[in-house]
């Protein structure tokens, strides 16, 4: 099973605090998360990094932290690794980082949605979305509490696959229906006729407007971060249907092995370097279904 650790960048939040959110954290993903996407996850604390255990998915929290560094990025080793600023919803954000992880640890899953006429397209606009449940209800306001801490509401498989008759869309209920997005959130999709990112994105009343975005230049990293990117909500920063990709960690724990500020230094350099949007969107859709990667190659000759 996967171990999500909450650490604090050079002591930006009392331990006290961390473990008490790592409780509240372990109880949303067992009693909330795990029934409505059967996955989950331990989630704990460590007072410093040096005892963050190796092979485990850390949420580094730090004070300040640069805008393009903020959500999940990928551990040279592949797993994944989120870094929250600090702050008063710092809670939200760190659940949000969390939920998305375990469900997604890649960060660019997407979903082909089982209605066929649904509100972004029909029969004749195939479409995938990227599976990033706190998305949809993003902001602070959608939030609920567990234990008086606030955490990220998320939407569940039938969000995105509606079957016939009632669903809950979303844990809390604030979501009202598939594909609906609230105030500040966003829904971002791939659309397979015309190879080209949409986003639905909802303003601070809860009008919603479709916009082509550019092809997230992943450069490696999960395309649920450059979608976040893009997202309404600046401050923050994201499957069951593939395999886990991560062995489970056995035996005794081996203390970090994960150089933080290497760590930092590379993802950093991520968002300097001039890749291709053309080539790692390439990249990042062949790895989806071999569905969409012949219809990809269809639509490019
Ligand atoms: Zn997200």
């Amino acid at each position: 099973m996967p171990h999500v650790v909450l650490v604090a960048h050079q002591e930006s939040v009392p331990f006290k605090e961390l473990a008490k959110l790592a409780g509240v954290l372990q109880k949303q993903v067992l009693e909330h998360l795990q029934p409505f996407w059967q996955c989950s996850a331990t989630v704990t604390a460590e007072a410093e990094w040096n005892r963050v255990p190796n092979g485990s998915w850390p949420i580094v929290f730090m004070n300040n932290l640069p805008g393009p560094l903020a959500g999940q990025h990928l551990q040279h080793n592949g797993r994944p690794i989120a870094y929250v600023e600090t702050g008063p919803w710092q809670s939200v954000i760190a659940s949000h980082e969390c939920l998305e992880m375990i469900v997604d640890p890649n960060g660019q899953s997407l979903l082909r949605p089982t209605h066929a006429a649904g509100t972004l397209g029909g029969a004749d606009m195939p479409i995938e979305y990227l599976v990033e449940i706190c998305d949809p209800c993003v902001a602070p306001e959608h939030a609920y509490p567990i234990d008086d801490v606030w955490v990220s509401d998320f939407v569940t498989r039938q969000y995105y696959q509606p079957t016939q008759g009632a669903a809950r869309w979303s844990f809390a209920g604030r979501v009202g229906g598939p594909g609906q997005v609230l105030p500040h959130g966003y829904l971002t999709w791939y659309n397979l006729s015309d190879g080209r990112w949409y986003q639905s994105q909802a303003d601070a009343a809860g009008t919603t407007s479709v916009v082509h975005i550019p092809a997230p230049d992943v450069s490696g990293q999960p395309a649920r971060l450059a979608i976040d990117r893009l997202g309404a909500v600046k401050r923050h920063a994201c499957f069951a249907s593939k395999p886990r990709p991560f062995a489970q960690v056995g035996g005794t724990p081996q203390h970090c092995a994960i150089d933080l500020d290497a760590e930092l230094a590379r993802h950093s350099a991520t968002f300097q370097s001039k890749a291709s949007p053309a080539k790692a969107l390439a990249k990042s859709v062949k790895k989806t279904t071999e569905k969409s990667k012949a219809r990809t190659k269809e639509k490019s000759q």
